[in-house]
């Protein structure tokens, strides 16, 4: 079966090995390089670190190159030790015979999922392509298989694996490939933070039976988040249903508590009429979050102190240059971005939402698009007819998607050969079935909403 990219409304079927992009770059493009073609304004790389091998960071605290790389880690965060010398030496044509010879031996026993915001040595690989959510689900169509290997970060291969079959595995190639913005949030201080809210607001729910507060987390979340949320009565979101699913937490809890992406818990809530005045971040740093008792009353949502790095690098000064250096441009950001940059662009949305409004386009069509360098490269290349560039003029790719190297996609399709599981994610029952309550909650909410993610 030819590799697909998935898109919620179908009209973005495509088969990857068509692009140009893919064709032109294949397994030989090391990094980003100064000047692509695909972003018009691109004339240097965040790190020059970009352009060393993910091993020399994995094994070390911290996210390493590219827009993460000044996010602070947690200690718990996970360490990929020890590449074999022989994946690490390996040339880029040497791999890739290996990856698809190996692909080729495991045949329908394998499917292999690669996120927008991959790199091209890592896409051509895929058997699908898309977001977090519809990759998750796009398994599931490949009856036959028995291993799944989701070229993404670690929330993500742990979604899969609670939504997966029981015998299906799950393998994330490289264990450091996490999100620093799911980070951002853990469990024990959410926990903390669901205490000192119950033991101020109580846990009595008012007369139109809407509990105090009410959990909702972003599917970039860890599958504890989730647990949490289905422990609690809440729900999980993408980017795309937001609004839908916060309409549902309005209507059973008197505030939502939304963790861990602030900016997309704002730019959601405000788009629906809530006030400013009745948004609080809580900090979790802080006793109450930094917050007075009346703010904590008077809050309708709670804003969780999280973000993604890739998206705060997008700003409303990069919007008004590339207005001015290209008029006419449509300005198309995700709403992982502060509320300044999605109140000066043209639309925000999804992944999924980008997707499909560049493949909606008339040709001729121009583009500022503020999401991960990756995807946009790929629109450009797969949409020759368009202008389309990167509203960052400086490549910087999110750090931890980036750790996805083809030496580590080799190495665990080799070892699936032998019959060895290397990387597997796994999530205890007692954390997943309470997750999918959370999961189940927001896709009863389907048709009404579409259920694309990051
Ligand atoms: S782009 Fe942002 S939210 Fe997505 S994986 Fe990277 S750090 Fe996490």
């Amino acid at each position: 079966m030819p590799p697909v990219a998935l898109s919620d409304s179908n009209t973005q079927l495509i088969q990857l090995d068509e692009h140009p992009g893919n064709r032109q770059q294949g397994n030989r493009q090391p990094a980003p390089q100064n000047g692509s073609r695909s972003n018009p304004g691109s004339s240097s790389t965040c790190s020059s670190a970009l352009a060393d091998s993910p091993w020399l960071f994995d094994a070390e605290p911290g996210y390493g190159p590219g827009a993460s790389m000044d996010d602070p880690a947690p200690y718990h965060a996970p360490r990929q030790p020890g590449l074999p010398a022989e994946y690490r030496n390996a040339s880029a044509e040497e791999l890739d015979q290996r990856i698809r010879r190996a692909k080729a031996a495991l045949g329908e026993r394998l499917v292999i999922l690669g996120h927008f915001y991959q790199r091209d040595e890592i896409v051509q690989y895929a058997d699908f392509i898309g977001d977090s959510f519809q990759l998750a689900k796009a398994a599931l169509t490949r009856p036959r298989a028995e291993t799944i290997v989701f070229c993404g970060v670690h929330f993500m291969a742990e979604t899969a694996a609670m939504l997966a079959r029981p015998d299906q595995t799950v393998i994330l190639p490289n264990l450091a490939a996490g999100c620093s913005m799911a980070d951002m949030a853990d469990r024990d201080a959410v926990t903390d933070c669901w205490e000192q809210l119950t033991a101020l607001l109580g846990e009595e729910a008012d007369a139109a039976g809407r509990q105090p507060v009410l959990p909702v987390t972003y599917m970039n979340s860890s599958a504890a988040l989730k647990a949490f949320c289905g422990e609690h009565g809440g729900v999980v979101c993408t980017s795309s249903n937001a609004r839908t699913v916060l309409e549902w937490a309005f209507a059973r809890g008197q505030r939502v508590l939304f963790f861990p992406d602030q900016h997309l818990g704002r730019n959601t809530a405000r788009a629906m009429g809530i006030p400013l005045s009745q948004m609080a971040v809580w900090d979790p740093a802080l006793p109450m979050g930094g917050l007075s008792v009346q703010a904590l009353r008077d809050a309708r949502v709670l804003l969780w102190h999280g973000y993604c790095s890739v998206h705060m690098r997008f700003t409303v000064e990069q919007i008004a240059a590339a207005r001015h250096r290209y008029p006419g441009v449509q300005v198309i950001v995700h709403p992982e971005c502060t509320m300044p940059v999605v109140d000066a662009a043209d639309a925000s949305g999804s992944t999924d939402f980008i997707v499909n409004a560049v493949a909606a386009a008339p040709p001729g069509s121009c583009f500022a698009i503020g999401t991960e360098i990756n995807l946009v490269r790929r629109l450009a290349a797969q949409y020759p007819q368009h202008t389309i560039f990167c509203l960052d003029s400086i490549v910087c790719p999110c750090s931890t998607m980036y750790r996805i190297h083809p030496s580590y996609l080799a190495w665990v399709l080799e070892a699936l050969e032998r019959g060895e599981v290397l990387n597997r994610i796994t999530v205890p029952e007692a954390t997943a079935a309470p997750a999918r309550l959370a999961l189940e909650a927001m896709l009863k909410l389907a048709p009404k909403a579409r259920q694309g993610a990051a």
